[in-house]
């Protein structure tokens, strides 16, 4: 092809190789093997072929309604075919009285059978019995289309390509064994049947296939990182338990630890002393108590002569884990202190200055400003909080901060179900808090719809005559922004109107308030002052206001669960009954009631996240993932959960055989491998 259209392939579908168009899948393929009579066609026929002669050809109308029609009849009647477009081309290439094969979507007009736009291929003896061929469709796009590169075209392009292509040109990469003991075809069938199968079996065996490979080779690479770190990087050792440590745990520890708390911090603590770097992600609940095993971890750091850092995704959480952490050591002799996009001038320059020497021990922030410039003497050890909002570049960048690359914990209340975390996170170490602090009350959830909103006001007056604060959160959606924020205001008004100052205080946060304004109006909720906080989901993650007892969300059919689940966590977090209302319009769809039945029947954020990837898929529990690590163009992380726990048994297994892949049945594996290697090198992130 030309240069311009070859040009259009890489920028829209970012082919630019023949490799690339193979990868690139078709998402469907018409059954040329069927010919319908058109007779038979009924108004649920989606898209059908029929062959026949044309009687008439006819343009109708004028100006932009002006159609081209034409009838083709077959043995047992009739059926319309339309064009609005191209109509004089053709209406030329068309001749009454020839036979053509055409296939095309049904659509129903007037009561009678019509197809927009057909396909037309002249009918020969050779194809009245029906092609013997599924034909693919691809993916494209409108500008491609407009280039003469549709759907229908890239395959023509994949069938040229396939004419000159042979099975050693795609070369088998999996180990012989493996293919016999699973039956799966061979790489080369793999791929010629993905494109152009004869029949659905064929396809269906291809697919499977290349699933398999796919998962097989993600689940490889991660494997491979992790037995790598674990064999051969070399990490600080956090050898012994002491002053800091033992002194916070025996006088300041505020309550018992969970038992869950106490495994994942022995858990931590071997891999600190192991001499090797470790790179563990801790998952626990909203409210399972991660903070404190991060306080701990850092005295340990701090016994050992390291510095730590703890990243937060938002300033106020960086604020708030400043202040409680504080708190909390408060009275023991260890340095903290907090940097964030707000901390300017001479204190940003002694923090940086206390760092670089040594000084600091601790240090809270936000991810951004600590990735920027900040230098530490000796980093032991970096705690990411919240994970799902951090990018596998960010934590790149991280690495440079120090000779022997620092231990990582990452933190993620998302709730993932560990088998999917075993795939999407298989090269971290896992831990988990599955364990709440004891005494938690049970959060009552409850639906309301919007006309019962008087009574839902009724009850938050009653909750804040006895001392209790309120979140009331509107739904924040980028595509629709301007209008939340109206609604949103509209939203603060109405709630002032049933809670009028002086008697009553609100304060207000939202994403497009200046850094120092949000911080200042959250503070006033903090400090009791507003006994009502209205906000968009700014607040989701981690805010910790143990008198907050009643969470209200507005437009609650516009939040995803793990979204509502992470809400809810903000309240029930002190010794008060606490309560989650659901405000929804009348009218819900079948996936919002779902959601909203899922969020009034449990509180168990495994159980939610497992009904949340049911209904959504996995691809938003943490995009750099999916897109980047794991690279998967044709499985999908949970519907093809079973295959994917299948390919991650069997890389073990290769691995475990032969770490190196040194055998010679493995030696193609290896080749593979080094082939695809990216320009970024893996093992150097996280
Ligand atoms: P998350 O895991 O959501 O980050 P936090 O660390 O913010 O949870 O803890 C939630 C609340 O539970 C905090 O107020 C914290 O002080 C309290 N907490 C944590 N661990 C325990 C425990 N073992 N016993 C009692 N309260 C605890
Ligand atoms: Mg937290």
């Amino acid at each position: 092809m030309g240069p311009q259209r070859a040009d259009l392939l890489k920028k829209e579908l970012g082919i630019y190789t023949f490799n690339d168009l193979l990868y690139h899948f078709p998402f469907r393929h018409i059954d040329r093997t069927k010919i319908t009579p058109v007779l038979s066609i009924t108004p649920v026929t989606e898209y059908a072929q029929v062959a026949g002669v044309i009687t008439s050809i006819e343009t109708i109308g004028n100006g932009p309604g002006k159609r081209l029609v034409a009838s083709l009849a077959d043995k047992s009647d009739e059926i319309e075919l339309v064009w609005f477009q191209g109509i004089n081309w053709i209406q030329k290439s068309l001749a009454q009285g020839n036979a053509y094969l055409v296939y095309g979507r049904i659509s129903f007009f007037n009561g009678k059978a019509q197809m927009v736009h057909p396909d037309m291929e002249i009918l020969t003896d050779e194809k009245k019995e029906g092609k013997a061929v599924l034909e693919p469709v691809y993916p494209s796009t409108e500008k491609l289309k407009s280039k003469g590169l549709g759907g229908k075209q890239i395959g023509k392009l994949t069938f040229t390509l396939f004419n000159h292509i042979s099975a050693s040109d795609i070369k088998e990469n999996l180990p012989d064994g493996l293919l016999r003991q699973l039956k799966i075809e061979d790489r080369f069938k793999a791929f010629s049947h993905i494109h152009f199968p004869r029949t659905d079996e064929e396809y269906q065996q291809a697919v499977k296939r290349l699933k398999f490979e796919e998962l097989f080779i993600a689940q490889l690479r991660m494997a491979r990182l992790m037995i790598n770190r674990h064999h051969f990087s070399k990490g600080v050792i956090f050898g012994k338990v002491g002053h800091y440590f033992n002194t916070f745990y025996s006088d300041y520890l505020p309550f018992e630890l969970t038992e869950a708390q106490k495994r994942v911090i022995r858990e931590i603590r071997n891999d600190t002393g192991s001499g090797k770097q470790m790179n563990r992600l801790l998952q626990g609940d909203v409210g399972s108590g991660k903070t404190i095993v991060a306080v701990l971890i850092m005295l340990l750091a701090s016994d050992n002569g390291y510095q730590s850092c703890l990243m937060a995704p938002t300033e106020i959480l960086a604020q708030q884990h400043y202040a409680s952490i504080s708190r909390l050591l408060e009275g023991m002799k260890v340095n903290v202190a907090l940097l964030t996009g707000t901390v300017k001038g001479a204190e940003r320059k002694r923090i940086v200055g206390e760092l670089t020497e040594g000084e600091l021990q601790i240090l809270i922030g936000t991810h951004a400003v600590i990735e920027e410039a900040v230098q530490f003497k000796n980093l032991g050890i970096v705690i990411i909080d919240e994970q799902h909002r951090f990018g596998v570049e960010q934590r790149a960048r991280l690495w440079q901060k120090a000779k022997i690359p620092p231990h990582v914990l990452v933190m993620t209340a998302t709730p993932i179900p560990r088998t999917l975390a075993m795939t999407a996170y298989g090269d971290l170490d896992y831990s988990v808090i599955d364990e709440l602090p004891p005494g938690r009350q049970p959060i009552t959830t409850v639906h309301r719809y919007e006309n019962a909103r008087a009574k839902v006001m009724g009850f938050l007056k009653a909750e804040i005559a006895k001392g209790r604060q309120i979140y009331i959160v509107f739904p924040l959606i980028e595509e629709s922004a301007k209008l939340d924020y109206e609604n949103l205001m509209k939203g603060y008004e109405n709630v002032k109107a049933y809670f009028p100052e002086p008697k009553y205080y609100i304060s207000m946060v939202h994403g497009k308030q200046p850094a120092a304004q949000k911080e200042q109006n959250m503070r006033q909720f903090v400090t009791k002052e507003a006994q009502i906080l209205v906000s968009t989901t700014v607040i989701e993650v981690g805010v910790d206001v143990p008198n907050a007892t009643v969470m209200v969300i507005e437009s609650a059919e516009k939040f995803g669960l793990s979204q509502l689940h992470q809400l809810r966590g903000r309240v029930g977090r002190g010794a008060e009954k606490s309560y989650c209302i659901l405000i929804t319009g009348n009218k819900l769809g079948n996936d919002a009631r779902e959601r909203i039945k899922t969020m009034t029947s449990t509180q168990n954020g495994f159980e939610i996240a497992e009904k949340d990837l049911e209904l959504r898929g996995p691809g938003e529990i943490d995009g750099t993932r999916q897109s980047g690590m794991l690279n998967l163009k044709l499985a999908h992380l949970v519907k093809d959960r079973p295959v994917s726990e299948l390919a991650r048994n069997m890389a073990l297994r290769v691995l475990n055989d032969d770490p190196e892949l040194d055998s010679a049945e493995n030696l193609r594996l290896k080749e593979f491998l080094q082939e695809q290697k990216e320009g970024i090198s893996w093992s150097k992130i996280s």
